[in-house]
Formats: C-alpha cells, sequence, structure tokens
C-alpha cells in the first residue's frame, strides 16, 4: 500500500492511501507510539533492555513541525520538542486505525 497524500489537520495526522482510503491518526496517539529506539527501547546481544531516560513531553512534544516520506515505505515526523528519530512505516501506520 502506497500513500498518496498526508497532511496535518488540526490535531490529528489525515493519511490518504492510494486507493482513495482516508485514515485519521491523533497526533498524540501518534507520539506515544513513537517507534525509535529511545522511546521504545532497545535490547542488546545480551538481551539487556536499555532505554532513554523518559523525556518529558510538553504541547510541543504533540506538534508536528514537518513531515517527510522517507523512501516510499515510512513518514519521518519532525515534532515541535526537536524529537524526529522515530520512522513510522507504513505497516505501522495501518496499523494503527481504531480497532472497533
Ligand atoms: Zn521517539
Amino acid at each position: 500500500m502506497q500513500l498518496a497524500d498526508l497532511q496535518v489537520i488540526g490535531d490529528q495526522l489525515a493519511l490518504k492511501w492510494q486507493g482513495g482510503e482516508e485514515q485519521f491518526i491523533a497526533l498524540e496517539q501518534l507520539r506515544n507510539a513513537c517507534p525509535c529506539a529511545s522511546c521504545c527501547g532497545e535490547v542488546d546481544v545480551m538481551g539487556r533492555m536499555h532505554k532513554g531516560p523518559d523525556a518529558t513531553l510538553n504541547e510541543a512534544s504533540y506538534q508536528v513541525n514537518q513531515l517527510h516520506m522517507v523512501g516510499g515505505y515510512a513518514v519521518q515526523i519532525f515534532w515541535k520538542d526537536g524529537h524526529s528519530a522515530g520512522l513510522y512505516s507504513f505497516d505501522l501506520l495501518q496499523q494503527m486505525r481504531p480497532s472497533n
């Protein structure tokens, strides 16, 4: 599935998939699901979990500065608090549909 368009509308990320399906994800949900190593933790070769210090999130943490498409498979989000390490793969974004 390819992404045809994406933009921030209010406090939501609006995605348009090729084929015309639209999807909205709350920015707060997106930031809380940031897939980068410092937000999710990283397991080293010994199986130990490494996690960065819990960043203090503030209002700017849930606001988007820029969106970049990465290699046709992911979206990189530049948050206004300066965080941009997370790559949201299209798979991940599609999994963030409401389940009900
Ligand atoms: Zn992160």
